[in-house]
């Protein structure tokens, strides 16, 4: 590519809206441009990253035996009534109609679609297991869209989705798509560390995270540097709520009052931190006897930070009590809190449910939470008044460095990272709601075992930069840079020396099929090299008139301090 065909535009100052370093260099580097809250213009050295990004996952899941499909970015209501997605996901779901009123959505991920085509086509065993997957266009309406690419509204996603026989077969794929990331990871050549997520209604410990690493991150991972214990902290955190459960019982065996108590009155009587950035506040209680009936009046609070996903509530099997508290069905817990209830899984507990009640801050104020019985709830838990958007979830944990690992293996450490995929075991949740079937060995009609695994495309550009940059710009990891190497002749509409020697190096490169761009705007020097630095092109050669009398040029890795004399006769050695 020659500089003076492609396009390049370079700024001086980043927009006001930046906020974090890669959101900034990107903007600077001309890789991005704002459309609209949380929606960019991919340009076209920006995209030319998103395009190495793809091929590496392309070429990843196909050599681990997924199949390459593509599903409309426009998805039709009824299969997302079939879920209970299109009612149950909340503002995040953009809903659209068309001319005949009829309802669509603008997928943020294809489950619905992707078991949609498998029940029709996957019929029997012998075609199993299955893994779908596509790179497309989703779009989230984030509540907060911001760093750029990194939480965007329209971004790009990786989902591949595997269906399986049972359970052992779909453990087989969660662990195939798991070393797939791993290789994905590593070829990006960025630092990164698969932790252990919260599995939400589904259960079991399959689902984990791909966090690249910085300080600038939203998530906090927490992990033990002497054993392979790693989670995210909301996993943690939960554990260690839970493990707080003996003091938990025994204060409220006394107190609180029910229906008069505050939520900071429970949290005081436990000795939890209730702190300003608590985002949703969960009473559950887990001791059940065989048949699903609580045994004792133990409640205990979990504080939960994110946005779990609100799912139906398991209720049935709860009826009849004996303690002083139960189960709310879904139609109760909405009439009794105003809100969705949810149900969020066993998050290492031995018991299989507990209930949540789900508010995000802003909507917190005068919640009722607590025992879904008549009488028994906690009545004006107001902490959510006038409270920001938690940005920093250091300040919510009970997990500090320093606590002792679960794994009993040593001290927990924590840093931060950038989720840029996940995957998950799906067990039967939507094959079960969307009836997708197989026939087994027997002719059985069985449920598909199915698993997720999404890879955030664009927001690894975002990761990537937070990860790799300095003070004049980009260092990007050769495998995902815009060009491998750009070639900047000093003065070639001066001299034809120079000018050929630059037109013969790159036509070498090209020929090897080294991703080269030859800078031929006839820049200064100065602003050529800031433009490189910027954008953050991983090598660079610098020919001019001088250097080449002595048979040289100038090399300069983009983390070199300086640039190193390398023979005319060895550069494309040196480069290839
Ligand atoms: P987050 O916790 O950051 O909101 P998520 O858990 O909601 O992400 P998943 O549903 O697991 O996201 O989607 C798979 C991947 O898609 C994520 O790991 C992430 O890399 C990417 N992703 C999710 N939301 C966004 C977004 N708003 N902008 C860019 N990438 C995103
Ligand atoms: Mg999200
Ligand atoms: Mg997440
Ligand atoms: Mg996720």
């Amino acid at each position: 590519m020659k500089a003076s065909q492609f396009f390049i535009s370079t700024l001086k100052e980043a927009p006001a809206d930046a906020e974090v370093v890669s959101h900034k260099l990107m903007m600077r580097a001309g890789m991005i441009k704002r459309l609209g809250a949380g929606i960019y213009n991919y340009m076209p050295m920006g995209l030319r990253v998103i395009r190495k990004v793809e091929k590496i996952i392309r070429e990843e899941m196909d050599a681990a035996g997924a199949v390459e499909c593509l599903m409309p970015v426009i998805q039709p209501a009824e299969l997302w009534q079939e879920t209970g997605r299109f009612d149950k996901m909340g503002p995040e779901l953009l809903r659209v109609k068309d001319r005949h009123n009829r309802d669509f959505v603008v997928q943020p991920t294809s489950e619905e679609v992707i078991t949609d085509i498998a029940r029709q086509e996957l019929r029997s065993y012998r075609q199993l297991p299955k893994n779908f997957y596509h790179i497309q266009t989703k779009f989230r309406d984030e509540r907060r869209p911001r760093f750029g690419l990194m939480r965007g509204r329209e971004f790009t996603m990786k989902d591949a989705y595997s269906f399986d026989r049972d359970m052992d077969a779909a453990g087989r794929s969660y662990d195939n798509m798991y070393a797939a990331y791993c290789k994905i990871f590593d070829r990006f050549g960025l630092q990164y560390r698969a932790v252990a997520a919260d599995t939400g209604a589904i259960g079991g410990d399959r689902s984990h995270e791909f966090q690249v690493i910085a300080d600038t991150g939203e998530d906090a991972i927490v992990y033990c540097p002497t054993s392979d214990y790693a989670a995210n902290i909301e996993l943690a955190e939960a554990v260690a709520l839970l493990s707080a459960r003996g003091a938990a019982t025994q204060g409220l065996t006394k107190t609180p009052t029910p229906g008069k108590s505050t939520c900071e009155d429970v949290a005081a009587l436990l000795g939890l931190p209730l702190t300003q950035t608590v985002k949703s506040l969960v009473l559950a209680t887990d001791e059940l006897d065989k048949d699903g009936l609580i045994t004792k009046t133990q409640v205990w609070l979990l504080l939960v930070r994110g946005d779990h996903e609100l799912n139906e509530v398991k209720a049935g099997k709860v009826e009849g009590l004996k303690g002083g508290f139960r189960f709310a069905t879904a139609g109760e817990i909405d009439a009794h809190f105003g809100c969705k209830p949810g149900y969020l899984g066993p998050i290492g507990l031995k018991a299989p449910l507990k209930i949540v009640a789900d508010r995000t801050v802003a909507q917190m104020a005068d919640f009722v939470c607590g025992a879904n019985e008549v009488d028994f709830h906690f009545t004006g838990a107001n902490w959510g008044r006038d409270l920001p958007e938690p940005d920093v979830v250091a300040d919510i944990r009970n997990v500090v460095a320093g606590d002792p690992s679960p794994d009993g293996k040593g001290e927990l450490a924590i840093q931060r990272g950038i989720e840029v995929g996940h995957v998950f075991y799906l067990g039967t949740k939507y094959s079960a709601a969307m009836n997708a079937t197989f026939l087994d060995e027997n002719g059985k009609p069985k449920l598909m075992e199915m698993g997720c695994y999404g890879i955030g495309v664009t927001r690894i550009l975002g990761a990537a930069i937070e990860q790799n940059h300095d003070a004049r710009g980009i260092i990007w990891p050769d495998a995902m840079a815009p060009f491998t190497v750009v070639i900047c002749p000093i003065g070639a509409d001066r001299s034809e020396d120079v000018k050929q020697a630059a037109d013969k190096l790159y036509a070498e490169l090209k020929e090897l099929g080294v991703d080269v761009l030859l800078d031929d705007r006839g820049e200064r020097p100065g602003a050529m090299f800031a433009d490189w630095e910027l954008i953050g092109v991983p090598h660079r050669v610098v020919l001019g008139d001088r250097g080449l009398k002595e048979g040289q040029v100038e090399y300069q890795g983009r983390r070199d301090e300086a640039a190193t004399k390398v023979a005319v006769a060895d550069i494309v050695g040196h480069l290839k």
